[in-house]
């Protein structure tokens, strides 16, 4: 039997592992798919680690995950400044006044909004302060806490609707970037309605997955649109534990993820899910039980950030995601959530894949082959959560990596095909070529007809192989 890891493993790279060992590494040890994150580092180092990733493997999916909208700290000394609980400081508008003793941000519109005693959040959250005074070229402002404020740091402006612009020039550049680079999925960070998502669709080829980074609370409000416009989403509980009473994070990660099971896309967790590996090689009981409890609500995978990027730790932090993962799948009777799963009304397509996950079950199938040109059929097989494999087969190259990070699938390129007798005999040579049965074994297919029509699944078949 073909034994698969059903929750997929996406791995941010940084300085801690940029090198072909440690790619090379991560990939052994089990990474579905890469990610990059365009808030560090320039064009140049992109280019270098994607050929380098490309040249280890030729196939390996990369997501490219954009700044979007957002604020940074400007800081002078490379050490940070010292701040003291309760202490005065300053916010000043102009970055290039910066001196050793104040700071600022990146985005000067924020001082026409502020509002006195909101508070202000930095580095996720480390560091927290109160605006006490609104004068005409600063803010006075005193941290709530002591701590230390670097450089680039994420900052927020705590319920304050900051103006930005539906795209930034920034994101225009890196989006143009991106496509040259001919990454797989597109990551759209502090998405607030699908008017962000369109906006961005709008730039892209269509063979580019756009994920919808949820991160912001007033993407709650809009999560049924916005999981409507992207293709995946991705729950980014760094940004969001800020903009969000940090102890409201897991409720709305459940919303997130129900909403996007809901809708048959695919869904990410990610951030601070090996927080304490940046720092220790074994993790806490609460972080490798988080991780569990995202398998058992059957998320499609699961995504290091900084542990993987900047930890001391980056391989350990992989193995021992993969293998809390398998550990959490072994014990998941996955067949009860086919009658769990919402068949959308007069869709065809949802039907035969439903009825292709029941036929399977009462026949007993290795796997479900669903023939793919968008991925479409995939998706919705998996959207049942299936017990079984889910064998996607698609002549284009481009699906067939991006259903690397979609629930239960094993992606295989396929020969052209173009009627089902074709079709069949396509399925029966990867089965055998690619081990995934023998003689005597029963697999349901999925396909719709005519080929290349996306997101019509109109045709089920059951195959034994002879
Ligand atoms: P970031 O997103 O790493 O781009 O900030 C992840 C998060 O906010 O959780
Ligand atoms: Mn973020």
């Amino acid at each position: 039997m073909l034994k698969i890891r059903k929750t997929k493993i996406i791995a941010t790279l940084g300085p801690s592992s940029s090198t072909n060992e440690m790619i090379k590494t991560f990939i052994d040890l089990g990474v579905d798919a890469f990610r990059l994150n365009f808030s560090h580092g320039k064009y140049d180092d992109y280019t270098n680690l994607i050929s380098t990733i490309h040249s280890i493997k030729k196939d390996m999916p990369i997501m490219a995950d954009l700044k979007g909208a957002e604020i940074r700290t400007i800081v002078k000394n490379p050490n940070g400044i010292t701040l003291q609980k309760n202490k005065e400081t300053e916010l000043i508008f102009n970055g290039e006044e910066v001196t050793d003793n104040n700071f600022s941000v990146s985005y000067d519109k924020i001082f026409q909004i502020s509002k006195r005693n909101n508070h202000i959040m930095s580095d996720d959250g480390n560091i927290d302060f109160i605006i006490k005074d609104i004068k005409s070229d600063r803010l006075i402002i005193t941290p709530t806490k002591d701590g230390i404020l670097k450089d680039r740091k994420g900052t927020h402006f705590i319920g304050i609707d900051v103006p930005f612009p539906i795209l930034t020039q920034n994101d225009k550049k890196d989006i143009e970037f991106a496509i040259s680079q001919d990454v797989d999925f597109i990551a759209a960070s502090m998405i607030k309605s699908e008017k962000e998502i369109y906006a961005i669709r709008g730039l892209l080829p269509e063979k580019i997955k756009l994920v919808a980074k949820i991160e912001h609370p007033h993407a709650l409000s809009n999560i049924d649109k916005i999981i409507d416009a992207s293709d995946m989403i991705l729950v980014a509980r760094g940004d969001l534990g800020v903009e969000l009473p940090i102890t409201e994070v897991p409720t709305a990660q459940k919303l997130i993820v129900k909403a996007s099971q809901k809708f048959g896309k695919p869904v990410i967790i990610a951030t601070q899910l090996l927080d304490s590996m940046m720092n220790s090689p074994r993790p806490t009981r609460a972080e490798v039980s988080d991780i569990a409890n995202a398998v058992f609500d059957r998320v499609d995978a699961l995504m290091l950030t900084g542990e993987s990027a900047a930890g001391k730790y980056p391989a350990e932090a992989i193995n021992c995601l993969c293998e809390t993962v398998d550990n959490a799948e072994k014990t998941i009777d996955y067949t009860k959530y086919k009658d769990r799963t919402q068949i959308n009304k007069n869709d065809a397509s949802d039907a035969i894949s439903y009825a292709a996950v029941d036929t399977a079950y009462s026949l007993k199938a290795k796997a479900i082959i669903c023939f793919t040109s968008s991925g479409s059929t995939a998706l919705r097989a998996a959207k049942f959560r299936p017990a079984i494999p889910i064998i996607s087969i698609s002549q284009n190259e481009d699906v067939v990596r991006q259903l690397s990070i979609a629930f239960g699938t094993v992606p295989i390129k396929s020969d052209i095909y173009s009627n089902t007798d074709e079709m069949i005999d396509n399925a029966k040579n990867i089965i055998i070529k690619e081990g995934i049965g023998e003689k005597g074994d029963i697999f349901i297919i999925t396909a719709g007809f005519p080929v290349g029509i996306a997101g019509n699944t109109n045709m089920m078949k059951v195959i034994t192989i002879d």
